[in-house]
């Protein structure tokens, strides 16, 4: 007996999260963290350059690159200035705004003159400690903050005591997380050849507060001399900032959006935008009202998965005509198929019973992935919304 009930606990919660399933809605709201800024310079530099002003430029350029390629994500800085913010007001400003992802920027500084790399932070408490020293670090901005022994309880960044209840609390967003920091991780080594320092876990209290998946990135160690030339030159913080986006991008279409990739080339499905979608709309209308459009057809996204599973698994038992397809580096997995939105409700009705509670409707034109509101416009157009 107890036997089976592992075996099912296994098949059923442990491994989704092995196989880096995720089950998410879309992708609106981002926030950025600029480490430190203000009276808080953070890391200061070989040749005396300042974390704070580092990241704040990479920051920015993310978040431009993020507006520009999807317009339907809103994005919001913690701080878009030289200003100094509370780590704990970090956080804040993530939460109140509901935000999907938490990105917080950083620059590394060591003792050793040869450390170098990049690496991708989650909250969390790793066994050996091994990465504890650089969460001290960073958390000791807080002795920078005027009343930082009440807004933070007594915490104190060096005490390994401090600590210990970190190890008691359970990272809700762990998964996921994970998952968008090897992205970015994969992007600055894959693309950029840097240093790969891998993804970590340590007890970063500006991650600690945030209610959703999130990461704090060393972009690298303005204590190595050529690090530090590169993330000081415009190639440096380009190239770090577009490979971020990247992983950005990868994540908002594992959540169901459009792909929208820099330079167009990881593209696996076109950007509506860039196609003849809308021009097709204006075509649509002179034909009977009567009609059901026979290119648009309505069906719903209910994972997206790292790993490719067959369409008939187990997991799937119950759900009709599900379809995989790859998007993005991922597979996006789908269930129901049907020419108008009102009949595709009630096959997200179901997904939803079976336990899929953020499974969301999509559209696709000619097998093309469309806007929803595109979708709802051409089915208006041949009469079938009223
Ligand atoms: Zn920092």
């Amino acid at each position: 007996m107890k036997y089976r009930f592992f075996a099912c606990l296994f098949a059923f919660f442990l491994m989704p999260l092995l196989s880096g399933w995720t089950v998410a809605g879309p992708i609106r709201t981002i926030v950025i963290d600029p480490g430190h800024g203000g009276h808080d310079p953070g890391a200061v530099g070989l040749s005396g350059s300042h974390e704070s002003k580092v990241v704040l430029d990479v920051a920015l350029r993310l978040g431009k690159l993020i507006q520009k390629q999807h317009p339907e994500v809103k994005v919001i800085y913690t701080r878009s200035t030289d200003v100094f913010i509370e780590l704990y007001k970090r956080a804040e400003i993530a939460n109140k705004n509901k935000a999907d992802l938490f990105i917080s920027i950083h620059c590394n500084t060591a003792a050793n003159a040869t450390a170098h790399g990049a690496e991708t932070f989650v909250m969390g408490m790793d066994k050996t400690n091994a990465n504890m020293a650089v969460a001290q670090k960073e958390n000791a901005a807080i002795l920078k903050e005027t009343d930082y022994e009440n807004n933070y309880e007594g915490f104190d960044p060096y005490s390994p005591e401090s600590y210990i209840i970190f190890s008691l609390l359970q990272n809700a967003h762990l998964t996921q997380s994970t998952h968008f920091a090897s992205s970015v991780q994969k992007c600055f080594t894959n693309d950029l050849h840097r240093n790969d320092r891998g993804v970590k876990q340590a007890p970063f209290l500006v991650l600690w507060r945030t209610t959703m998946p999130s990461v704090l990135i060393e972009l690298g160690f303005l204590s190595h001399k050529e690090e530090e030339a590169y993330l000081l030159s415009e190639k440096g913080k380009n190239e770090m900032s577009r490979s971020i986006y990247k992983a950005v991008n990868q994540m908002i279409v594992e959540n169901g959006g459009l792909s929208a990739p820099v330079d167009g080339k990881v593209a696996a499905e076109k950007n509506p935008a860039d196609t003849s979608v809308v021009a097709d709309s204006a075509a649509v209308q002179p034909k009977p009202v009567t009609a059901v459009n026979p290119d648009l057809v309505y069906k719903i996204q209910f994972a997206a998965s790292s790993v490719q599973k067959p369409a008939d698994d187990y997991a799937f038992r119950g759900l009709p005509k599900v379809q995989c397809r790859p998007s993005g580096s991922v597979f996006v997995y789908t269930a129901g198929e049907e020419p108008t939105y009102e009949s595709v409700l009630p096959v997200l009705e179901l997904v939803r019973e079976k336990g899929y509670k953020d499974a969301f409707v999509i559209a696709f034109y000619k097998g093309e992935r469309i806007r929803l509101d595109q979708a709802k416009k051409l089915e208006k157009s041949s009469g079938i919304l009223k």
